[in-house]
């Protein structure tokens, strides 16, 4: 789309759907992922805790004599979005609340951008620098008031998202003329990136 060699853009790419990751990618690969052992780790997310303090499991085990399958129920099922705001995974519903002025949905929503805000920061690190930031899926693509929060934490490195891009259907360039980053809302299209890999395997 951006008529670039792969080559010369350190990107980070913000799947932002019911399950959340970043991807830090230099020169076409992965460097740097918010996922770990498995993708609940990093991002907060629409049911998902997202990155905790393991002391809190230790605690939930010692004190409170939780199991391995509660814990795990919580953690995967019952945090993020709905945990934190008590009415849904979905941030249509949660935004819904807010205009309603339910504080915990407000609070759940706060958090979910901090968290982005702080990863994006992460991978920056880890790029040294950044050329292109990308969102991606449910949230990523529909969540305009989002993308601006999260791009305002970039401001002073000279990134500015164009207000009227921003709000406009996605597979687009949304950052004004002169940001140093370019910043882009790509549709997810997970099943062509699976296609394509079955593709190589099979053609091996
Ligand atoms: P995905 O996993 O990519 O299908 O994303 C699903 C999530 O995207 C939903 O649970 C919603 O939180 C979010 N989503 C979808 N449409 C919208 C929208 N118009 N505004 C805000 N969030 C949306």
């Amino acid at each position: 789309m951006l008529n670039r060699d792969l080559k010369e853009l350190r990107i980070v790419t913000c799947h932002l759907g019911n399950g959340c990751s970043l991807a830090a990618i230099r020169d076409g690969y992965s460097i740097n992922t918010t996922m770990g052992f498995t993708p609940l780790d990093g991002l907060m997310m629409g049911s998902r805790s997202g990155a905790v303090d393991p002391s809190i499991l230790l605690y939930l085990i010692r004190e409170q004599g939780y199991s391995a399958e509660q814990l795990e129920a919580i953690l995967n099922q019952e945090s993020g979005l709905f945990g934190v705001s008590g009415v849904s995974n979905d941030l249509r519903l949660v935004m819904q609340a807010i205009a309603d002025g339910d504080v915990r949905a407000q609070l759940a929503l706060d958090m979910y951008i901090e968290r982005l805000k702080q990863f994006i920061g992460a991978m920056i690190a880890s790029l040294g620098g950044l050329d292109v930031l990308i969102f991606t899926a449910g949230v990523g693509e529909n969540a305009p008031n989002v993308r601006a929060e999260a791009c305002a934490a970039f401001a002073y490195m000279g990134l500015q998202l164009d207000l009227d891009r921003n709000s406009r259907p996605r597979d687009q360039v949304i950052s004004s003329a002169n940001s140093s980053v370019i910043v882009m809302v790509i549709h997810t299209q997970e099943d062509w990136a699976i296609a394509r890999e079955c593709w190589q395997i099979a053609m091996a």
